[in-house]
């Protein structure tokens, strides 16, 4: 998969790519990363990159010019890239998307600053992604954030090749409780079933521990969530049982 941002701050990426899993990825070649200055698609002295919005108002806006020749100069070289642009007006950036995203060859994120962009600059989305209901300084952390989901998601960048697929939202319900030793820390004891060594009672157990998280953080997923009948009789009590003590 190779990642490329457009932004007006080009070195803010480098050391969280370069860490970890993240770096592990890019040296093993799971992941190219490459990090665009959009100053460099300028024609002024000033490498002008903003001006003031057109019917006044606070603050400075990104011009289409310099967007316009950056994405097509960058989209022209090599496979065509899915270019995504980051407001908060767009579409909620979540698991189905990362799941989406990490099918592309090459994605092009295009990261704004200051008040945003001129309107017409989103003709050159193929998507816009919110990472949710507040506004920050520029575009990206956004960016960041989207190649972290993604990442993880292709094969080899994760030691165990199995991790990404129990986790949290990837089967519509969050992640079961998970422990490590000691098996008893401070009078908290770890289930007694995670220590049998039966994987069918494990299993078991880690679906209701599914169900029961699910149920009591976020209820919203589970109406989308594939359940059995038994299933539903289960979070149905659950839910009963966590509105008679809110009460
Ligand atoms: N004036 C705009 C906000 C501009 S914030 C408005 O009210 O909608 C500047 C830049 O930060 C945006 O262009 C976008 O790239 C990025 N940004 C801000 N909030 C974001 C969010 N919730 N998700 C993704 N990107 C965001």
């Amino acid at each position: 998969m190779r990642f490329e941002t457009i932004s007006v701050i080009p070195e803010v990426f480098s050391a969280y790519l370069g860490a970890s899993i993240m770096g592990r990825a890019q040296r093993s070649g799971v992941i190219e990363f490459v990090s665009h200055d959009l100053r460099d698609w300028t024609h002024d002295r000033h490498r002008t990159v903003d001006d003031a919005p057109f019917g006044g108002g606070q603050g400075m806006l990104m011009k289409p010019e310099p967007i316009y020749e950056a994405v097509e100069d960058v989209a022209s070289r090599g496979e065509r890239p899915h270019v995504v642009f980051f407001s908060p007006c767009g579409a909620r950036f979540d698991q189905r998307a990362a799941e989406r995203l990490s099918e592309k060859g090459r994605v092009l994120f295009v990261c704004g600053r200051y008040e945003g962009m001129d309107e017409r600059a989103y003709e050159l989305a193929d998507e816009v992604l919110s990472l949710g209901d507040y506004v920050l300084t520029g575009g990206e952390l956004a960016a960041l954030v989207v190649m972290d989901a993604v990442t993880r998601l292709l094969p080899g960048a994760l030691g165990d090749e199995n991790s990404a697929q129990d986790e949290s939202f990837s089967a519509g319900l969050l992640e079961y409780a998970q422990y490590t030793r000691p098996a008893s820390f401070r009078g908290m004891d770890v289930p007694e079933v995670l220590l049998s060594g039966d994987h069918a009672r494990v299993d078991a157990w880690r679906r209701r521990s599914a169900l029961e998280r699910t149920a009591r953080w976020r209820p919203d997923l589970l109406s989308s969530a594939e359940l059995t009948a038994e299933e539903r009789d289960f979070v149905s009590a659950l839910r009963a049982e966590g509105e008679g003590e809110q009460r």
